[in-house]
């Protein structure tokens, strides 16, 4: 499934390949230079056949953090390709040989993209995401999922929230890719705590449907997930009201829901 992304003099084609249990992997071209990427390759052999079914020679290998399911096939595409790796220099060590290592604060650029590298630490702490402006589209790894976020595995929930924060300002329709499709049991547990919120129920149902028949959920919007995602809505009053926490602390609301997830 190939999606089409903004204004033609930004585009970038981002196709879905799912790897592993429930992970995302990406291959992304932008347009205009032909330029090639894949991001967060778990595994080697299942983007192997996508690029041989689209015909494509990836450049790039973008990664978000340095958990396996993201980075195990990237040794490989990068040997049999000559592919070259972009990941975080600050997780430098924990990460494949890196080609491009990025800055986060700093802008990067795939082809024509202009690609702002953001810094998300919580799920890890060497987290990034990568935010490809003129396409309005981003690739959010393990921090912000449909309905869901990462876990804490190495960041403070006050991390995490403040990453949150970040993507959360991104433009509305901008195009979300994250690393799992994990959106039905985050839908589950988005409705234990807003179940009167419409445009969750909506959303839900949408859901639902989509996987009922297979398809994935992603990618999903910045909009749409400040309208139904508990995590980065913890500063509403709606939410805080719901965990009986008005008046808290936009981050003590968060690491409540963060908590609450985990021991669901
Ligand atoms: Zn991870
Ligand atoms: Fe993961």
């Amino acid at each position: 499934m190939t999606t089409h992304n903004a204004d033609s003099a930004a585009a970038l084609e981002v196709e879905l390949v799912p790897i592993l249990q429930d992970n995302y992997a990406y291959v992304i071209t932008d347009v205009e230079t032909g330029t090639v990427g894949v991001v967060d390759p778990g595994e080697a052999s299942a983007i192997e056949a996508a690029l041989r079914d689209m015909d494509l020679t990836p450049d790039w290998i973008l990664l978000t953090h340095h958990h396996h399911d993201h980075i195990n096939g990237a040794a490989r595409l990068a040997e049999s390709y000559g592919a070259k790796i972009a990941g975080a220099k600050a997780d430098a060590a924990r990460l494949p040989k890196l080609d491009a290592a990025l800055i986060a604060g700093e802008d990067w650029s795939f082809g024509a993209q202009i690609v702002e590298i953001i810094d998300t630490p919580g799920h890890t702490v060497g987290h990034i995401a990568y935010h490809f402006e003129g396409a309005k589209v981003l690739f959010s790894g393990d921090t912000l999922f449909a309905m869901g976020c990462g876990r804490l595995f190495e960041g403070t929930a006050l991390q995490m929230w403040q990453s949150l924060r970040k993507l959360a300002a991104l433009p509305p329709e901008t195009s979300v890719y994250c690393g799992h499709e994990y959106t039905l049991s985050n839908a589950a547990f988005a409705k234990t705590i807003e179940p009167n919120n419409p445009a969750l129920i909506d959303r839900v149902a949408e859901v639902e449907a989509l996987r009922g028949e297979g398809l994935p959920t992603i990618p999903t919007t910045i909009g749409r997930e400040l309208a139904t995602n508990p995590f980065i809505r913890a500063f509403e009053p709606a939410v805080k009201n719901a965990l009986n926490l008005p008046g808290a602390d936009d981050a003590a609301v968060f690491a409540q829901i963060r908590r609450r997830k985990d021991e669901a």
